[in-house]
Parts: C-alpha cells; structure tokens; sequence
C-alpha cells in the first residue's frame, strides 16, 4: 500500500519535516530488528481528532520495550503528548498513527544495551486494511504454513520489529496462493492470530478469543470487542481453540486497529456460516464503529482529543 505524505514527523522531541526525517544506512535496528512500535488511529469526532485507546498504546510500546531491555527516553505522558502535537501539526482528523521505538546509529553487534534509543511518530491518512469490501463482505483466510512464534523465541506479547518478518512471510503466502489473510497456529497446533490481526470465533452463541499464551499479541481492539461484546450480553473467554472449530464456526472475524472489525468469509475454503457476516458480527462492528468516533457515552473514556 503506498504511503500519504504529510507534513511533519516528530523525531526525538521535534517535529521535523517528513522528508528530513531520516536514518542512516547503520542504524542498529535496521540490521538486527530489535525495536517496537504501535500502530494507532484517529477518528473524526464531534470534538475534532480523538485518537482511540491512545494511553492504553503508549502503555504497551512501554511493556513491549520492557521485554526487550529498551529504555524509552521519554514518559509516557510525554509520548501522549508528543501524539497528538503530531496529529494536530499535520491537520489530521482522521490518520494512521506510528510511533517507533528503535536503536540508533553508533553501535553495531547484537548487544543492545549500549545503543542509542530513539523515538519517531510518523501520521498519515490510510483506509481500511482489508479493504472496505473485506469490511462488507469478510475476507477469506488460509492457514498459513508458517507458525506464530513459540514464546521462548519471541514473546508474544511484545509488538517488536524484528518479530514481524514472520507475519510478512504469512501474508505474503496466503496473498500469492489468492486469499485475503493468514491464520497462524501455535506451536502447539491451536489457532493464535492473524498476520496484524486477533481472531475471534462465534460457536452455539458464545464468543471466543485466543490468549497470549497461544502466541497472540493481547490486542487493543480486541479488548474493546470483548467489552462491546460483554455490554451487549455475549458471553466471550478467551481459550484456545483448534483449526477445526474457525471451519465449524457459526461466526469468525478478526480484529485489529489497522484492520477494525473485519468479518471471516471463509478459511481454508470452508464457508464461516453462510458465508455472509453474521448477526453478532454486524451488531459488534457497527457499535465499534460508533465508539471510535466518539458515538457511544459508554465508551467516551476511549476517545482521547488531540486538541
Ligand atoms: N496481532 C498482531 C500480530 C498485531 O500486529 C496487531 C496489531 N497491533 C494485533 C494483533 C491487533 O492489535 P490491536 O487491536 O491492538 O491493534
């Protein structure tokens, strides 16, 4: 998907101009992946740009540097901050929001603990990531020959750079073989995530999600899906589930900030249902929708105002 340029990317404290904002060639993350980052959005309120669960992001680029040994030279309070002046600088209300957190230029080797930590917040509008007829209509997923990690190789829990190579590899696969997104299983053979996505299945009208101890990040939107999903009287846990039960499913979707709410068509060519997004599909991410402009009192606490 090719990039919108915007105006300013704020680099280390300062907003710079997009096409000065650049790294060099020895950037340490750039030859050994080890860095995290987010991936947030805005939306268009009544109150102008709200950009949706921003704390509950900033605290998870926080705990997934943790894993990593990465000192974040900045507060939280500051990365809040420092997202919205981003946001408010390039006259955003609606946008895709990046913040990295990588190693600079000045050390090489595989010890990290030396490196210079930087941070970048980059802003730019993006559409729907699997396209507004994935929205519509679902999208059709193909398990993926490639595995989550195993979580004493990569933690799961962390959104960190380098972990991603094995997402790329799995969409790639299932966009070449004609699908529109992989599944992938644990080690152990249970179903854990989509490439940039959770995953959630309807079965004899209760709602499951798997956990992070099956290799999935513990997803943002999944958390407000399960809230939405609880508020509405949907019974939802999270627990492992196998292949079999995405084909048996009543109801499958996936969830993600990039993504949004995002109905299952069908997996490994095994219509999900009737192959049309199902009722409690529909009900949830219409009142996703709603919430991340702002449209739901109950959920008002999720929309943070960048001016
Ligand atoms: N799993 C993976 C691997 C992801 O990259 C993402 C996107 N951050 C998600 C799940 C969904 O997380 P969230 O809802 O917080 O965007």
């Amino acid at each position: 998907m090719p990039i919108t340029k915007t105006d300013y990317i704020w680099m280390d404290g300062e907003l710079v101009k997009w096409d000065d904002a650049n790294v060099h060639v020895l950037t340490h993350t750039l030859h050994y992946g080890c860095g995290v980052f987010e991936g947030v959005r805005a939306y268009a309120t009544a109150k102008g740009a709200g950009v949706f669960r921003l704390s509950d992001h900033i605290d998870r680029l926080f705990s997934s540097a943790k894993i990593f040994l990465i000192e974040i030279p900045f507060s939280r309070a500051q990365l809040v901050e420092a997202v919205k002046q981003t946001v408010l600088a390039n006259r955003m209300t609606e946008c895709y929001i990046r913040p990295i957190v990588y190693l600079g230029y000045g050390e090489m080797g595989l010890l990290t603990l030396n490196c210079d930590v930087k941070v970048a917040i980059a802003v730019w509008p993006w559409g729907a990531y699997l396209g507004d007829e994935g929205i519509e209509k679902g999208v059709r997923m193909k398990i993926s020959s490639w595995q989550r990690h195993d979580p004493n190789a990569m933690p799961p829990a962390a959104k960190g750079i380098g972990m991603y190579i094995n997402s790329s590899m799995a969409k790639a696969e299932a966009l070449k073989a004609g699908y529109d997104e992989a599944v992938l299983l644990s080690p152990q053979g249970y179903v854990s995530e989509c490439t940039g996505e959770n995953i959630f299945v309807l079965r004899k009208d209760r709602l499951v999600t798997p956990p992070v101890s099956a290799g999935a990040l513990e997803g943002i939107t999944q958390d407000s899906v399960i809230t939405i999903a609880r508020d509405l009287g949907i019974e939802v846990e999270h627990a492992n589930i196998l292949r079999s039960d995405l084909y048996t499913a009543d109801e499958a979707f996936l969830t993600g900030t990039a993504a949004e709410v995002v109905p299952i068509r069908s997996v490994d060519d095994r219509l999900v249902g009737e192959g049309t997004p199902g009722p409690v599909t529909r009900k949830i991410q219409e009142t996703y929708k709603e919430a991340i402009r702002g449209g739901v009192e109950r959920y008002a606490r999720w929309v943070e105002h960048a001016g």
